[in-house]
This record gives C-alpha cells, structure tokens and sequence, in this order.
C-alpha cells in the first residue's frame, strides 16, 4: 500500500486481525501513544477496537501479498508490517519465515523490517539462515530496531549488531530523552532514521537531541534520515513552532538538520 512515511515507498501490512484491524502489544515507553492502536480504534478505518494489550485475538498471515513480491519488477521499498511487529512474542516462528522466505525470492525488492524486539529477532533469523544454509540476510533484506531513549539503545542495539545482515538501521522515533555519545554503538549500524513524536499528546523533543546524533553520524559516516522534529519540538528551551503539525516538513528543519540520506545501495 502506497504511504506517506517518507523514508519508504510502500507498507505491506502481512499479518492482520482475522476479523479486520491489527493487534500488537506494547513493550515499552515508544510504543505509549501507539499510532497503529490509534488507528485500530476507529472502526472506519477498519480497525477491531481491541486495546494492544492482553491477548491477541485471531491473526493471519497475508500469504499471497508475500507470494506476489516475487513478481513485483519496478523495485520498491517495503515497510513490512508498519502496524505491528513482526516479532512479537505471539507470532508464529513459521510465519515469520515464510515472510523471509518471500523475501529472499524477491530480490529486486527492498524489505525494511523493524521491530522492538530484536532479541527475538536475531534467534528466528538466525534459524532461517542456518535452515538455507546461508552465512548472511541478502542485501534486499534490511533489519532495524526502534530506539527511543539511552536504555533502549544499550539493551536492543546489541541485539541487532549480532544479526548476520548487511543492512542493519535503527528508527530513532519517537525520541524521547538525549541518547547521549552513541559512537561507540554507530559501528555496527548501516542507517539511522531520527524523529521526534507527532499526533495526540506528543512528549517532547529537544532539537539539540537530534542535531547530537546527526553530528555523530556525520563523523562517522554513518547515512542519516531525519524524518521530523515532531509535534512537540524545542529548540534552546523555547517551543519550536512548525507549520506542519507533524514537524516534517525539510524545509523548515534548522540547515543542520535538512539530510535525508539512505545507505549506498539504493544509489547504485
Ligand atoms: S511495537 Fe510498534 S505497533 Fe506495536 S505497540 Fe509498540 S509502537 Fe505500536
């Protein structure tokens, strides 16, 4: 489905409530004001109304959305599963598989797979490749974890460093707090995507955050996506007011903050 995420150019949402809607369970303060969980309480969106906690509810796998990857020929990027996380605790190992597998056959495609449970995700790939008998991911297939404050980057940025990929990003969104000195942890990323909160009851976010970490990637050439300064932004301990109320708007970043780059491949 086409989308305006702007760091995408598709979201293929393969696992959905069997009676409409999405399910997911939040893990932790990222997942607070839930964008997905927002959309699935309004029933003409298509949502089932269900809260992303307690027990999911009936689920199923979109085989033939990942089958149809394989006969896509303009190349794209996908955003697999923009409304939960693929790596959840409650989804089935072989669904996540037969989403690799779909993956791998479709190599002209790229696949952005995100998720706040790389622990997860690091033992249900690594079974995937060990099945193939594969060293590494393909370079179609990228891996990425959310962070969202310092602890998040410590506990999930090693999780995601042990993947065998070539292609391995985090989403640094919502930001929430100042992560601080990250270079010791920007070896092992491939791509950073920065932004602050947007929609109802955005917490805030301090400009400052996100021009620490774009320095950091510059120095170490690590490509970075600033996606948007959020719905709450400071600058200097003053509101930073933006025409759109997402502050996503390039033109209106600070010059600093006005790079939108991706990692090499998708140049050449
Ligand atoms: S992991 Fe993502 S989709 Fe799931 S509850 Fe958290 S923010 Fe929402």
């Amino acid at each position: 489905m086409p989308t305006n995420i702007e760091w995408t150019d598709l979201t293929d949402n393969i696992i959905r409530a069997k009676v409409g809607g999405w399910w997911c369970q939040k893990i932790s303060e990222g997942c607070k004001n839930c964008y997905s969980e927002k959309l699935n309480k309004k029933s003409f969106f298509g949502g089932n109304k269900q809260p992303y906690s307690g027990q999911p509810p009936e689920l199923v796998l979109d085989t033939e959305a990942i089958r149809k990857w394989g006969f896509q020929r303009k190349p794209k990027k996908h955003f697999v599963s923009s409304m939960t996380d693929v790596f959840g605790e409650w989804v089935p190992r072989f669904w996540q598989h037969e989403m690799l597998d779909g993956m791998f056959v479709a190599p002209k495609q790229i696949f952005q797979i995100l998720t706040k449970r790389p622990e997860i995700m690091l033992s249900s790939i690594n079974e995937w490749l060990s099945n193939h008998g594969l060293e590494e991911l393909p370079s179609n297939i990228w891996v990425g974890t959310s962070i969202e404050n310092r602890h998040t980057l410590e506990e999930r940025s090693q999780f995601i460093a042990q993947i065998p990929a070539i292609f391995r990003f985090w989403s640094v969104e919502p930001l929430l707090k100042d992560l601080g000195d990250i270079s010791q942890y920007l070896n092992d990323a491939q791509w950073l995507i920065i932004g602050g909160e947007s929609g109802p009851d955005s917490r805030p976010c301090h400009i400052e955050w996100i021009e620490s970490i774009v320095k950091q990637c510059s120095e170490s050439k690590t490509p970075v996506f600033v996606k948007q300064l959020g719905a709450n932004a400071y600058y200097q301990g003053q509101q930073f007011k933006t025409r759109d109320k997402k502050g996503g708007e390039i033109v209106e970043f600070p010059q600093e903050l006005q790079v939108r780059e991706f990692p090499f491949s998708i140049h050449e």
